[in-house]
């Protein structure tokens, strides 16, 4: 569709649209999982005005505002502001310690709760359902994972991406159903929690 980065009633319109029907999936997808708040209240800072006009000025349709805003400006003011507000984001996640020589640039990653990856990977289907439509199948998520996993090292802690990469996997192998019946039952209950103790372990020796 055509781009005026104007913000019309058709745009406006649609930007709402888009919102409402991502909060809607995430939601089935929380429920699954057990997660009734974090369902009903994902993304509504996306209703905030300072997300939601930039939201409908550069609204695209095949992929986010927030790519549109960074082609003209170099950043986007609008995902700052969200990735602050949004803890299923591992970006909310990521402190920065300014010692000279230290190591990884002072980017210093903080584990996130598993109840917000479980939300992140709520979020990630979500978005591959809706940018692939026909063509989404259960392998997507983790594909989009592969190519963005080299930067990814640097910006998540290892025992959020490591547990990141099983679910991924595990969706690509046994499906959304399969996997948010997991999440519930033995991930987010912390049945097998030993285990991610021990493969962090072996991954920092
Ligand atoms: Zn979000």
């Amino acid at each position: 569709m055509e781009n005026t980065d104007r913000i019309t009633l058709r745009s406006t319109f649609m930007h709402f649209k888009t919102i409402t029907k991502h909060r809607h999936l995430v939601r089935k997808h929380c429920f699954k999982m057990g997660l009734f708040y974090q369902g009903l209240t994902h993304d509504l800072s996306k209703y905030s005005p300072s997300e939601f006009w930039n939201g409908a000025r550069y609204f695209q349709g095949t992929r986010s505002p927030n790519t549109r805003e960074r082609e003209l400006f170099g950043y986007s003011k609008t995902w700052l502001h969200h990735k602050g507000r949004n803890k299923h984001h591992f970006e909310y996640w990521i402190d920065f310690y300014k010692i000279n020589g230290k190591e990884n640039n002072g980017i210093v990653p903080c584990p996130m709760p598993d109840r917000y990856i479980a939300e992140m990977i709520a979020d990630r289907v979500a978005a591959c359902m809706t940018y692939r439509g026909d063509e989404y199948n259960s392998w997507d998520s983790f594909n989009y994972y592969q190519r963005e996993k080299e930067v990814l090292k640097h910006l998540v802690h290892p025992d959020t991406l490591n547990k990141l990469e099983f679910f991924l996997n595990m969706l690509g192998e046994q499906g959304e159903q399969a996997t948010f019946k997991y999440i519930k039952e033995i991930f987010l209950k912390g049945k097998d929690k030993g285990r991610w103790e021990r493969e962090l372990e072996e991954s920092l020796n």
